[in-house]
């Protein structure tokens, strides 16, 4: 690939970080179910819910799109994870909510709708909200009870997403609060 193509784009995403007592919990229950699944753990630091997937965006973009999360006035939102889940679509072993609170639905197609004018998305898209535990994985059987992880989410990301050959890293670019 020619460098500097490969340089003058990055892949972004917006999401919601997690708390680092609720990552460590999911991260010790997927490091129970690799043994049954394999699959890539992701790390307890990386772990994160999508709010919008922006994929490749010009570098030279980042200053207006930033502009445009710095412009938004959006409200804290309860997340609630309550459930493990596996899909076989992906091959990804998540945990989820059996029902998602309207506000994080809301909260997701705001951030979205935001981002439609100026072409960093195409359209709305509904979002399942999910955090991505294990990728690569196989049918890891039946899975344990996740114990509800309650919270109240205080800011979102932006992330910027790279392929390594030890597998993929979230890197923040910047963070916003929620009011
Ligand atoms: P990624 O694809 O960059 O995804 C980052 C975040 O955005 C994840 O939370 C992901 O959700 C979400 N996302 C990705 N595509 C989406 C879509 N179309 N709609 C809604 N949300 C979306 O992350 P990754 O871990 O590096 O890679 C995941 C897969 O994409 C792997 O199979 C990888 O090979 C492939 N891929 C990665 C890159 C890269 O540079 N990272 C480049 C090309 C292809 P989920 O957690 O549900 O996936």
């Amino acid at each position: 690939m020619n460098p500097e193509t490969e340089a003058s784009a990055a892949r972004l995403f917006f999401a919601l970080w997690l708390p680092p007592e609720v990552a460590r919990t999911l991260y010790t229950q997927a490091g129970g179910i690799v043994g049954k699944s394999g699959g890539k753990l992701i790390r307890e630091e990386f772990l994160h819910l999508t709010l919008a997937f922006l994929g490749e965006v010009p570098e030279l973009r980042l200053p207006e799109l930033q502009a445009i999360a710095a412009s938004l006035e959006l409200p804290r939102v309860p997340v609630r994870l309550d459930r493990l889940g596996f899909w076989k679509h992906n091959h990804i072993v998540w945990a989820g909510c059996g029902e998602t609170a309207p506000e994080l639905s809301a909260l997701a197609g705001k951030l979205q709708r935001a981002l439609v004018p100026a072409g960093f998305l195409d359209a709305e898209r509904a979002v399942t909200p999910h955090v991505t535990l294990l990728r690569k994985a196989a049918h890891p059987g039946e899975l344990p009870a996740l114990p509800a992880q309650e919270w109240t989410a205080g800011e979102f990301v932006l992330a910027r997403s790279w392929r390594t050959d030890r597998g993929s890293t979230y890197e923040p670019v910047a963070r916003w609060p929620l009011h």
